[in-house]
């Protein structure tokens, strides 16, 4: 029987020599080792009790061993649900309660803790550590290296995947066979990966960048990957000779480019550079292009229903754009108020549909009703438009929309202007509550290493480029935006921070 998901990442790859990871410790993994690891892990997984439909759920380091967990998940039928290194054990305590896992695996470091987390949430413990030790490793160690695949369905759960928390608490998407396996098809297609590719993978794999995007697609068409345990300018800039193609958020190019070690000649036999999770910014494209002679080739997803658009490889990358909804996938603009379609250059509420999107949040059916169609359609929460030529445009999340007296304020097009002053390195503009207008806009600026910012000659310089009633009635200057581990601004803790601005 067959389980298409695990056929085609991993089972295809049976037998083979061929090189699938390579080491920051100078050793690689062939893709057969690879698969007789994973094959010990499904015993193990299967040893412990779980099976059809069940949770594993993982909090542990990236490694080559994490990866294997992946794929013996897959093969074993179980759901694989991986989890932010960054929770904490409160946070952890959350995510094993909601997705009532049967398995939780995490770094033998936190098991003092998680132990106790583990134990109220009635979930089995085991550790597994990046070297590769810890309790759910010696269970696998006598293992057989082969395991008969649980037959599976592109229909059935292969994962759960939780949404980063921006804008709430995190949702957990239930993921398919078949959205991952559509999913990784497109993009091998669109992007030309083959065999031959060398992917520089820097990105955390417990996000749908890292585990889906980048590992899918690499795993389908059979290239090997550089796996670096996170980012780290010095030891990408030493793995970018190796690689042919890279995936990475917006703070990795911009990290890059302060760099005088990165150069056109460091790159030059590189075939792609992707950017996604959050907005690239057009001057940041810009830059990259001048120093580098390569386009970053920008792509919009989320969690829900992994990548929905694409710009296109051959054709222009237009910075600032997220490019085509992707092959199979229809993207559509809709009055956020009624769902009616609205017509190309206008900004609404950005919905898609295809073979990517989940089956719904996991224990949230009232969520899932809000924001998946009975027609398939699911709202995206992003605001955005199609342009004449078809390039959909992010213009931000819903729920950053500003309204103040009764206008709509759409923050990018003001954090626009003031990323364009000179001195203003990056900017996030907010909406915070006035007794007056509902709400009002608030500027927090980041200045350019060495630039001091006037907020008077600021607020002139707006003046001039902006209506009246988008003018940021306070500028705050700060020395970071705080982002989460995917280079996400985190508008919420901004709106808290300057909650009282107008009391
Ligand atoms: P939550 O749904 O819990 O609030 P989140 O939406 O940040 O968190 P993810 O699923 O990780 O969780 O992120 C998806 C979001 O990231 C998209 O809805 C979009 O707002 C943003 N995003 C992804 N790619 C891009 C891009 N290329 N340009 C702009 N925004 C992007
Ligand atoms: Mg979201």
């Amino acid at each position: 029987m067959a389980n298409p998901l695990y056929d085609r990442l991993f089972g295809q790859h049976a037998g083979k020599d061929t090189p699938f990871l390579h080491l920051p410790d100078g050793r690689t993994i062939t893709h057969d080792a690879f698969l007789r690891q994973a094959a010990r892990f499904a015993h193990a997984i299967h040893a412990l009790g779980l099976g059809h439909g069940d949770r594993l759920a993982v909090q542990v380091a990236k490694s080559h061993h994490a990866l294997a967990l992946y794929a013996a998940c897959v093969q074993a039928g179980v759901i694989f649900l991986p989890l932010n290194t960054a929770y904490t054990p409160a946070e952890i305590s959350y995510f094993l309660e909601d997705s009532g896992a049967g398995l939780f695996v995490c770094d033998g470091a936190h098991v003092g803790t998680l132990a106790r987390v583990a134990e109220a949430a009635e979930c089995r413990l085991a550790t597994l550590n990046a070297d590769g030790s810890g309790s759910f490793a010696v269970a696998a160690h006598d293992m057989p290296e082969a395991f008969d695949t649980e037959p599976r369905g592109e229909e059935n759960l292969a994962a759960f995947l939780y949404t980063s928390g921006t804008t709430g608490r995190s949702k957990g998407a239930m993921l398919t066979q078949g959205n991952l396996l559509s999913n990784a098809e497109a993009l091998a297609g669109l992007w030309r990966f083959t065999a031959d590719d060398v992917l520089l993978h820097a990105l955390p794999i417990f996000h749908s960048h890292g585990l889906f995007v980048a590992t899918n697609v690499a795993l389908l068409t059979g290239g090997a990957m550089i796996l670096l345990p996170k980012f780290e300018v010095n030891a990408v800039i030493a793995a970018l000779p190796r690689a042919t193609a890279m995936m990475g958020v917006p703070t990795f190019y911009t990290r890059l480019l302060d760099d005088a070690r990165f150069t056109r000649d460091l790159v030059g036999h590189m075939r792609l550079f992707v950017s996604g999770s959050a907005p690239l910014l057009a001057d940041t494209h810009r830059q990259f292009e001048a120093r580098t002679g390569h386009r970053i080739l920008e792509r919009y997803g989320m969690t829900e229903t992994n990548m929905n658009t694409s710009n296109p490889y051959e054709g222009e990358r237009r910075a600032g754009t997220v490019g085509f909804p992707l092959p199979g996938v229809e993207v559509k603009i809709t009055d956020p108020e009624t769902g009616a379609e609205r017509p190309r250059g206008e900004t609404g509420m950005i919905e898609v549909r295809g073979p990517n999107v989940f089956k719904g949040y996991w224990n949230m059916p009232e969520k899932t009703r809000e924001e998946l169609r009975e027609n398939g359609f699911f709202i995206t929460g992003d605001l955005g438009l199609i342009d004449g030529e078809g390039y959909v445009h992010i213009v931000g999340r819903a729920k950053d929309l500003i309204i103040s007296g009764g206008y709509n304020i759409y923050p990018k097009e003001i954090e626009m202007v003031l990323d364009d002053l000179p001195g203003v390195l990056e900017s996030a503009v907010i909406g915070v509550p006035h007794p007056d207008f509902g709400e009002s806009v608030v500027a927090v600026l980041v200045p350019e290493p060495g630039a001091a910012l006037d907020g008077a000659a600021i607020a002139a310089a707006v003046r001039e480029r902006l209506a009246g009633f988008k003018q940021p009635r306070r500028i705050e200057i700060v020395d970071a935006l705080p982002r989460n581990t995917m280079g996400k601004v985190q508008k919420n803790a901004l709106r808290d921070r300057f909650a009282d601005a107008f009391a």
